[in-house]
């Protein structure tokens, strides 16, 4: 590309787009044209390279990570997939956008994040490879235009289909363009490709795997394991983030390919962690209000436009999401009821304030209160979270506490020794309750099709 003032190139496109526009830009200037939203399922950040993880898992992330800015501290209010996806495109807390669990659908007149960006003459683009996802059931492709919102479960296709429409479509006309891709290859089962087995795991192991009968089995029999098994199931579970991984480097040579990278502003996220026995034996999420389930890794990156190697270690929430990536575009929100906060700021490299306060919940009867030192749930109706697989138990106590700066991982409930911040944290509960605009969520209709998509993923028992 000819050298030409970086300032007067980006004014030649937002001029363009505002002529061609017929939607609300902002009067804010954009700092990007383009953007990218890059999820995977089921990340528990303290695996990646970037967050600490043991293995290297993650080479591309980490890279992303050291160009851009990695928010240390981001939490989803629901570890479960749909609740917290649309969390992601509302801005609103579960029980706001209504869709508590993976069998509700959002309501149609919630404004999402890509009907927004298609109003303001945005060409938007999803591949998604769970089911979970699929659009015409969750509603959560509202903004897609027909043929545009792909389910592809082969999820080596849907890099080939997303690295196509990257090269041959992506930033090839003066419209924006807004590509979404979603990868579920981390989610339990852990069975990593043929090409990655053993890059984490001894080929010489012999015990538990990490097949749903396995995992399964060593958290309905509260089994103990040896850390070696431990590492093991661990390695495996890393092995399939390294797969996506790889995808995602794929995805980001073809942006770079485009010529438009520098306009595009890139983000990396999952949408829930992974207990992987960190708590009551268990490996999957569903059941989950810990920190291994609710913490999220975040990365925002543009060349030129994002701070480089800025790690912000303040609360942020995945509420914060769709505010960010609004003002960074010089996009208006006609959406009311929004929970975020702009993170602009720290992308822009400056300092600012983030949450006091981050809460979580499991469905709508366990909740969570964290600051910076201390981790609250307050499990008011003494409920169990109870399956899948529904022969296991998964018990919360009333009220746990946990001192953060000595157990991060929240393995020792402190709860009966420190009556005043359990109280200080219940109180802060009860008044987030009290100001949520709760709105219940349509039922997904539940067809044979989506009882077995449920099944697949394990959030369903098998069989009648
Ligand atoms: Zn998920």
């Amino acid at each position: 590309m000819p050298a030409m003032n970086p300032l007067l190139f980006r004014l030649s496109w937002v001029v363009l787009a505002l002529l061609t526009a017929c939607g609300k830009e902002s009067s804010a200037d954009p700092r990007a044209k383009h953007l990218v939203l890059l999820t995977v399922d089921t990340v528990r950040a303290d695996r990646l390279g970037c967050y600490g993880g043991p293995n290297p898992a993650s080479p591309t992330v980490d890279r992303l990570a050291e160009q851009g800015v990695l928010f240390e501290h981001a939490y989803t209010p629901r570890g479960l997939t749909l609740p917290s996806m649309a969390t992601f495109f509302t801005s609103k807390y579960p029980e706001e956008h209504g869709v508590t669990d993976n069998k509700k659908r959002l309501r149609p007149d919630e404004v999402l994040l890509a009907e927004l960006l298609r109003e303001s003459g945005f060409r938007n683009r999803a591949y998604v490879a769970t089911l979970i996802l699929r659009p015409e059931r969750c509603n959560i492709e509202q903004g897609f235009l027909p043929g545009t919102y792909a389910l592809v479960a082969d999820e080596v296709q849907m890099t080939r289909d997303a690295v196509r429409f990257l090269d041959n479509k992506f930033g090839k006309t003066e419209r924006r363009e807004f590509l979404w891709v979603h990868y579920l290859a981390p989610h339990a089962p852990y069975k990593p490709p043929k090409w990655l087995q053993h890059q984490f795991t001894d080929p010489a192991y012999e015990g538990p795997d990490g097949s749903r009968k396995s995992l399964d089995g060593i958290y309905v029999n509260q089994v103990e394991l040896e850390e070696e098994q431990r590492r093991h199931i661990e390695g495996l579970y890393d092995e399939s983030i390294r797969f996506t991984d790889d995808a995602i480097g794929q995805i980001l040579e073809a942006l770079d390919r485009t010529g438009v990278r520098d306009e595009t502003l890139v983000v990396f996220a999952s949408d829930h962690g992974e207990d992987l026995y960190s708590h009551n034996y268990y490996y999957y999420h569903g059941n989950s209000i810990y920190r291994s389930c609710t913490q999220v890794p975040l990365i925002f990156q543009q060349s030129g436009q994002v701070a480089v190697g800025h790690r912000v270690s303040e609360m942020v929430s995945t509420l914060d999401f769709l505010p960010t990536v609004l003002g960074w575009l010089g996009i208006e929100d006609t959406g009311t009821g929004r929970r975020g906060i702009d993170l602009g700021p720290w992308l822009r490299g400056e300092e600012a304030d983030g949450r006091p306060l981050i809460f979580s919940q499991w469905d709508s009867t366990i909740f969570s209160a964290r600051d910076q030192n201390w981790s609250y749930i307050w499990n008011p109706q003494d409920h169990t979270p109870s399956g899948p697989p529904e022969e296991g138990e998964y018990p919360i106590e009333t009220e746990e506490l946990y001192d953060l700066s000595n157990d991060p991982d929240e393995q020792f409930n402190v709860a009966s020794s420190h009556s005043k911040i359990v109280e200080r944290l219940k109180r802060a509960v009860q008044r987030w309750r009290s100001e949520l605009q709760v709105r219940r969520g349509e039922d997904a209709e539940l067809t044979e099709e989506l009882l077995q998509d449920l099944r697949e993923l394990g959030y369903l028992e098998d069989g009648p």
